[in-house]
């Protein structure tokens, strides 16, 4: 009795992923439960019939080059080409974000060549993989990337950069006499104030090729891609006169009861066999003379 058919399909039905069975030509042959329960809890009507449709027009549709991709990918099972095809894809609905992965195996069965193709929801993993994506690459105080990822973000801009022939900027900025400020007020104030002025830098790098990062303890740092000196200039007396206004207390500062930051900032124009620890160094020793200049300062160079 566990060889029947029905056993069988019984058994398939039970399983949570959606399987669809198709012949050498991409026609299905066989879908089970969830497949047909996942078009239903899709909007496709209880009545549609799989058996016979094409596997790619039953398929919600994918993008194109992502189409493209899984076609190849499935044709290479039928043609032995491969021996399987592992493939993860977004299928967001309205309400919710779903990732999904799509398993593709082939056997031969009554001389001709069958393909199983498995969908299984991956959502969870997915989700928790980008959280620990997020979480790797955030400063946790501030909510700002953190130096790894900014030195990740600067290596593909500097080469991004290079290719198209565009300048890059780099600000360096330091809170001046910030250990005055954790000493007087204490650190948690110390950290509302790394918080506060972070929320300022945010303002000021918002295009995709801006970063904004934290750099270590009360040094930041923007790079901004396909931007010159002038209009980043004008951006960081900009910034410094926003945290100027925002008036956060820095008592004991021996140059001024609120805060004030000092900025390094230099331009580049990526050379090829150049490499982004030019433009670093180049806002680091910026930063530090504008440190010797008196702080509450600005030095700017075009390396
Ligand atoms: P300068 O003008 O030369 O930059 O002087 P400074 O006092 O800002 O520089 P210094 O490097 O001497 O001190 C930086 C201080 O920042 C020391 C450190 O305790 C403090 N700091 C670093 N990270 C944090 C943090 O996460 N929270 C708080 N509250 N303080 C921090
Ligand atoms: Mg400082």
């Amino acid at each position: 009795m566990f060889n029947t058919f029905d056993f069988l399909k019984l058994v398939l039905d039970t399983i949570t992923d959606h399987i669809a069975v198709i012949d050498d030509q991409g026609t299905i042959v066989y879908v089970n439960k969830s497949w047909i329960d996942f078009g239903l809890s899709n909007g496709i009507s209880q009545d549609t019939e799989w058996i016979g449709v094409n596997y790619f027009d039953a398929c919600t549709p994918l993008e194109e080059s992502e189409e493209m991709s899984v076609r190849s990918g499935i044709e290479d099972v039928i043609t032995e080409k491969s021996r399987s095809f592992y493939h993860e894809y977004p299928c967001h609905s309205s309400a919710e974000k779903r990732w999904f992965q799509m398993r593709v195996h082939a056997l031969e069965f009554n001389n001709s060549r069958i393909v199983i193709i498995d969908h299984s929801n991956i959502t969870e993993r997915k989700i928790a993989e980008d959280q620990a994506l997020y979480l790797s690459r955030t400063d946790s105080l501030t909510g700002l990337s953190n130096r790894r990822h900014f030195d990740d973000f600067l290596s593909d801009e500097w080469k991004r950069c290079i290719r198209s022939q565009m300048p890059i900027t780099l600000a360096m900025i330091d809170i001046d006499f910030f250990k005055h400020l954790n000493d007087s007020l204490g650190h948690h104030a110390g950290d509302e104030s790394l918080e506060t002025i972070s929320e300022i830098l945010k303002e000021f790098a918002k295009r995709p090729s801006d970063v904004c990062a934290r750099y270590g303890g009360d040094e930041f740092v923007i790079a901004y891609g396909n931007s010159a000196m002038d209009e980043s200039l004008v951006l960081m007396l900009k910034l410094m006169d926003t945290i100027r206004k925002k008036e956060i207390p820095n008592p004991d500062s021996p140059i001024s009861s609120t805060i004030t930051v000092s900025i390094g900032l230099a331009t580049a124009y990526p050379g090829i066999d150049s490499t982004e620890e030019e433009i670093i160094k180049a806002a680091d020793t910026l930063l530090y003379k504008a440190k010797d200049g008196g702080r509450d300062h600005i030095e700017f160079a075009t390396i």
